[in-house]
């Protein structure tokens, strides 16, 4: 793992596994973590590193309820915990489901020791909501929490922190590999959520799976995922087959097909 400094006291932190990148803005009176981690394990190894940059206190956003990004949250006691209210509705209906889900995905790559992290790990609940735009204060800089409207899920939230142009955007942005796009995806939706995020004008764009990007990547990702959004679209109004569309997709059948067959549409 390591450090990446974006701008003055704003940090992401990337990881082999999942090739994860978590982030955190450090202000005057205060700090924000952006994503917990996939264990207890990885928490604590975060909370320690978030640590030796600063003993401040910390209030900690979960981007969306992806069991990667919450299941950490045990090492961070103490902290509000922001997101969206759907985040919370989702990490109680189907948390313990993603995480037996995936362990038993590690089990048949042979990580049984992250399945068994996974497994153990206790899930601490959202108890403060973003719904409207949340402006927290960390003394010297604010740092704003937006929803961009639906995409990647239903429950989507932006980290801005606007004196640095930097915006952490969850999985609402994918570096290194295609967009995930699941069941609970919403494919017509999401490139107006990334209009919404580039309405922001970040320099520097932190996705939740990759490396910083700039506004030009996330442009170019946008009108990819605009283009699996025309695509699902003429599956859905019988235009297409799912085969014909999968010809036309910018990404590989197995990033499409999942989105093809079983987006939302709202
Ligand atoms: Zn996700």
């Amino acid at each position: 793992m390591t450090w990446i400094e974006l701008e003055d006291g704003v940090y992401a932190r990337r990881y082999a596994e999942l090739d994860q990148t978590l982030g955190l803005v450090v202000g005057e009176r205060r700090c924000v973590v952006v994503d917990t981690g996939t264990d207890e394990v990885h928490g604590a190894e975060w909370a320690a590193a978030v640590r030796e940059v600063t003993d401040l206190p910390w209030t900690v956003v979960i981007t969306h309820a992806h069991w990667d990004h919450f299941l950490g949250t045990t090492a961070f006691e103490g902290a509000p915990v922001w997101a969206h209210p759907g985040c919370r509705t989702e990490m109680v209906a189907h948390g313990r489901y993603q995480a037996e889900k995936w362990a038993q995905t590690y089990r048949e790559q042979g990580k049984d020791e992250l399945a068994e992290r996974l497994l153990a790990a206790r899930l601490v609940l959202p108890d403060h909501e973003v719904t409207d735009p949340v402006t927290l204060d960390l003394g010297d800089r604010v740092v704003t929490l937006v929803h961009p409207g639906r995409g990647h899920t239903d429950n989507d939230v932006l980290v801005h922190v606007p004196d640095a142009a930097v915006v952490f955007a969850g999985d609402t942005v994918e570096q290194g590999a295609p967009p995930s796009i699941g069941r609970d995806g919403y494919p017509l939706e999401w490139p107006t959520a990334l209009d919404a995020l580039l309405e922001l004008g970040p320099r520097t764009v932190v996705p939740g799976h990759g490396e910083p990007v700039d506004a030009g990547f996330v442009r170019a990702q946008r009108a990819e995922l605009a283009t699996v959004a025309s695509l699902f679209d003429g599956v859905r109004s019988g235009e297409l087959t799912v085969e014909e569309a999968l010809r036309h997709s910018p990404y590989p059948e197995d990033a499409t097909r999942p989105a093809l067959e079983h987006g939302q549409v709202g």
